[in-house]
């Protein structure tokens, strides 16, 4: 990425960044619990007043040589120089034989060590245009003053950790009472007497994971179904419609919400969703909602457990305003992936060799505020979203010369609320194409209008399915657990019984990240006969900022949340769909590498993209978000931040 560039994204990324801790802001007290050290240190926010010489002296008490190294300094290279100097030394200090430093702290200050050195390098300095130790030399020579505005406590707090994490101090897995005992009993005894003491401590986990996952509602909870039934009759009076009405997805099509007037009529909004929704409406961005998925949203904002659903698709104030501000060039601002340049005709994009995907039809249900083809879609239920008759003709024909794509996924929008006819028709006629071994759907309708699967459009798919020849299989989007209801149940199910399967694709966002929030929702949809596919980082697009994650943070729930469930509870893969290169998936250390931390505490990632298998394309710096701006907005709603005090050593 060019330093132009990487610069324009740091500003218009802080301007996105102080919004979203301004909802924040407005709920938590001027301190959030620190969530390193044990004794109490304020971890303030910058906006407020902060005492910048604490952080400080953390940050030098947290390794001293490093200190030293940076204070006797007098010029930059003198200090580069001499941390590398110090690394090495202290690299090789931990494979010394009578070095009695615990295997696991070893590990993890190898890992430091490789992520401080690379920060350090001149390359990667050139190459993101900012140099971090250039900012540690100058406060470690005391030009605080400075720096003072310049750099961030997302930054020192950041450093802190590293340093801790060098000198092997990082104290990842001897914080709790159990751990500091040593080897644990289960190991000293044998044969039952290990056996039972071992249970005891996994009974304990357990019943933590329970505890957590009792925070996340699910659809299918008996007071959850209650009240939904009185969401569903409000609404069915609002538009003067029969019980029976419920279950016919025409119904709920005719009626998809597109302004803000009945959802205040239907539901309590704050006032920026009134305010986003309205200016939406007038700037003609695509905006709908399903009356079944407003169904899903609490009528009472105190209730609270709607968050994930209203996130989905009523738009934050920036979204509103990046996406006006682009009415005109928006099919090339927010093509993110670069579908333009990876669409050999008309509704076909391809990427991959064995891999391609057709747009049939070009628009959904409702719209999705972070859906990835937002450049495209113009609006909901759009009457001029079916391709032309001769264009996809023509795609379809393009598949005969490409006969190495065994895997079409059909997507769109969403072919799923195409009519049953046109529908059956292409997948006939890929059917007839006897390299195609696989046929994915791409729809949220099992999520947003399950109604729609009705037994004619199951039998249908099911006609293509032939086992031992060709698989058909539905791919879906479910975000949180509370989007999992009976009804949406009952499509899956229809659709398991004819043979098919059912995958989902999550996107971690800050509504679904929480401690074992996202395992919650894996649960729940194996319960209903969901099997979980991938977990896709947010795409850093400048207009959905505010859903973010750092990267670390999905490591760290794959690590510490995923791992404690059974398998079949995680058979996703977390992946980073890195723009315009394809995916990088992000358990593979080998395929990206932190390069530089920010003055605001931003990491930057060099991500080595899927191209690298094909040709050798330069790799892709991305800036992460902040952690310390997501454990803020943690705590803003209510999160106890200690829990996530391990985030800073995913790297
Ligand atoms: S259903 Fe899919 S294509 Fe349609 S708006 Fe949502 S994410 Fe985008």
């Amino acid at each position: 990425m060019k330093k132009k560039e990487l610069k324009n994204r740091k500003d218009s990324r802080s301007a996105s960044k102080t919004s979203r801790a301004a909802a924040g802001r407005q709920r938590i007290q001027s301190k959030i619990i620190d969530d390193v050290f044990t004794d109490a240190v304020e971890m303030v926010k910058p906006r407020f007043e902060v005492d910048f010489s604490a952080y400080l002296d953390r940050l030098w008490e947290a390794n001293p040589e490093i200190y030293n190294c940076l204070k006797n300094a007098s010029k930059l290279e003198e200090a580069r120089d001499a941390l590398y100097s110090y690394l090495e030394r202290a690299e090789r200090e931990i494979f010394k034989i009578d070095n009695d430093l615990h295997i696991l702290e070893k590990a993890t200050v190898r890992e430091c060590i490789r992520a401080f050195k690379s920060i350090i390098g001149p390359v990667n300095e050139y190459r993101t245009g900012v140099s971090a130790l250039d900012f540690l030399w100058k406060l470690a020579r005391g030009k605080r003053k400075e720096l003072i505005n310049v750099v961030s406590v997302g930054f020192i707090m950041e450093f802190i950790n590293l340093f801790r994490g060098v000198a092997g101090k990082a104290n990842i897995y001897f914080e709790s009472k159990e751990a500091r005992k040593g080897i644990p009993d289960f190991l000293r005894l044998e044969g039952l007497e290990a056996s039972e003491k071992r249970t005891e401590i996994l009974d304990d986990m357990g019943a933590t994971i329970q505890k957590y996952f009792k925070k996340y509602a699910s659809g299918l909870e008996p007071d959850v179904i209650d009240w939904r039934k009185e969401n569903r009759e409000r609404i069915l009076n609002y538009f003067g419609g029969k019980e029976s009405d419920w279950n016919d997805y025409l119904w709920h099509l005719k009626h998809v919400i597109r302004d803000a007037e009945p959802l205040l009529s239907l539901i309590e909004l704050t006032t920026e969703q009134r305010e986003a929704i309205k200016k939406a409406h007038k700037n003609r961005i695509p905006f709908g909602i399903t009356p079944y998925y407003l169904s899903l949203m609490d009528f009472n904002l105190s209730v609270g457990y709607d968050h994930a659903v209203r996130a989905q698709v009523i738009p934050p104030p920036e979204y509103v305003e990046l996406m006006s501000g682009h009415r005109r060039d928006r099919g090339i601002i927010f093509d993110f992936m670069g579908e333009h340049d990876t669409s050999p005709i008309e509704h076909v994009t391809r990427r991959y060799p064995c891999i391609a995907i057709l747009k049939p039809f070009n628009t959904c249900a409702q719209i999705c505020v972070y859906c990835q083809r937002n450049w495209e879609i113009d609006e909901v239920l759009d009457p001029k979203a079916a391709a032309s008759k001769k264009s996809l003709e023509e795609a379809l024909d393009w598949f005969d010369n490409h006969r190495s794509i065994g895997d079409v996924l059909v997507t769109g929008g969403d072919p799923g609320i195409m009519q049953d006819e046109p529908l059956r028709r292409i997948l006939e006629e890929l059917a007839g194409k006897d390299h195609v071994y696989r046929i994915r759907i791409g729809t949220r309708t099992p999520v947003v209008l399950p109604m729609r699967w009705t037994d004619s459009l199951v039998k249908i798919i099911s006609e293509f399915h032939e086992p031992g020849r060709r698989e058909v299989a539905i791919v879906t989007h479910f975000e949180h657990s509370y989007e999992i209801t009976p009804e949406a149940m009952l499509a899956v199910q229809k659709i398991r019984k004819a043979g098919i399967g059912v995958y989902n694709q999550e996107v971690f966002t800050i509504e679904n990240s929480r401690r074992f929030e996202s395992a919650k929702l894996r649960r729940d949809l194996r319960l209903i006969g969901v099997d979980p596919y991938y977990t896709f980082n947010m795409k850093g697009k400048e207009e959905t900022r505010r859903y973010m994650v750092p990267i670390a943070r999905i490591m760290q729930e794959r690590k510490e949340e995923a791992r404690l469930l059974p398998g079949l509870d995680r058979t996703d893969e977390p992946v980073f769909n890195v723009p315009k290169l394809g995916k990088n998936h992000l358990r593979a250390w080998q395929d990206h590498r932190l390069v530089m931390i920010l003055q605001d505490g931003s990491r930057v990632y060099e991500l080595h993209p899927w191209e690298k298998n094909i040709k050798p394309v330069p790799p892709y710096n991305y800036i992460d978000v902040p952690i310390y701006d997501y454990l803020e907005e943690l705590a803003a709603r209510g999160e106890n931040i200690r829990d996530y005090r391990t985030i800073w050593f995913y790297y």
